[in-house]
């Protein structure tokens, strides 16, 4: 792996020392928290001026916690940690992040981190499309002291998102679980580790009339340079009935939300097709987790 300015590797006790080495180096600075994505931005040439390698494994991130009905994920809490969440495993709200989860190889479930998954920034990641349908919030801390922002509004584009130079993320927000609500993700890939050519999560809940309630479908892989949130299939959704000839409607919709990628891995127009095939199936099996 060619790194040729790197200078040290550090590996601060405390966020505050992390801060400072962020603060001190700008963006000659990487963090490393898994590890992993660190050869995939090298071979794409955005490594060359980094000075100084940053490794967040000893800052006391990982782990998940309760707070106020919500579940709070330290950002440095691997895949298989999430996997083995009790509530996580078991609530239909949740089981978009379980579909997700599913996808990538065991290596990356014990070592890959939901805050390095997330800062990668690539609409190519699977758990990032989950956590924007359940409209997970990321807790930043830096120089210039802490703030929470949207997942739905941390992302800019490609390899690009909100943090300035000198913030990393902190913890992950999961909000309270709505009631009658559950979750599914689909993601369409050549092979076990392949990342995304579409893929896809909803979020529904069925309320006292049996009708679509604050829906969520966001979608991800080559479709655009950042996951979309599908504003207009969730219009369609929210207050029609919540049975088949709905999720129809919705994943004719779809595709106003989406700018699909015409490329060597799959076609725009196949691209296209898909999201509106994942569109339905997530929502009936969604509709199915609620029993
Ligand atoms: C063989 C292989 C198969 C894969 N398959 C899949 C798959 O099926 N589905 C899928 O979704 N993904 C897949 N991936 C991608 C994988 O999900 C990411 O590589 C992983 O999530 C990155 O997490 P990490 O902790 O290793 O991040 P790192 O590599 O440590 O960091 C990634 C980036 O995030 C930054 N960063 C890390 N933590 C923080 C933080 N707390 N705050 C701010 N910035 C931070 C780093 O500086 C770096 O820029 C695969 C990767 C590989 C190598």
């Amino acid at each position: 792996m060619a790194l040729p300015n790197i200078q040290d590797y550090y590996v601060p006790g405390t966020r505050q020392e992390a801060v400072e080495l962020l603060g001190k180096f700008g963006e000659n600075a990487m963090l490393v928290a898994g590890g992993t994505f660190v050869h995939g931005l090298e071979v794409r040439g955005v490594l060359g001026e980094i000075e100084a390698l940053i490794d967040i494994g000893q800052l006391g991130l990982a782990g998940i916690r309760s707070e106020d009905g919500k579940l709070v994920v330290g950002a440095t809490t691997n895949f298989g940690e999430i996997q083995a969440h009790a509530d996580i495993a078991s609530a239909p709200h949740y089981a978009a992040i379980i579909d997700a989860l599913t996808y990538p190889p065991a290596q990356i479930i014990n070592v890959g981190t939901i805050g390095g998954c997330i800062a990668a920034s690539a609409p190519l990641y699977d758990l990032p499309c989950a956590l924007s349908a359940l409209d997970a919030s990321l807790r930043i801390n830096g120089g210039n002291g802490a703030r929470e922002v949207a997942l739905g509004e941390f992302f800019t584009g490609l390899f690009e998102n909100v943090l300035a130079s000198n913030e990393l993320i902190t913890e992950v927000v999961l909000p309270a679980a709505p009631a009658n609500t559950a979750s599914a993700f689909l993601k369409l890939e050549t092979n076990a580790n392949d990342l995304a050519i579409v893929n896809l999560a909803v979020r529904l809940t069925v309320d006292s009339a049996g009708n679509c309630a604050d829906t969520r479908v966001y979608v991800g892989g080559g479709i655009g340079e950042s996951y979309a949130r599908a504003v207009s299939a969730e219009a369609v959704l929210n207050g029609a009935p919540a049975e088949a000839a709905s999720f129809d409607a919705a994943s004719e919709a779809v595709v106003n939300d989406i700018e699909p990628v015409d490329d060597h891995r799959a076609s725009a127009a196949y691209r296209a097709h898909i999201v509106k095939v994942y569109t339905r199936r997530c929502l009936a099996t969604a509709l199915e987790r609620l029993g």
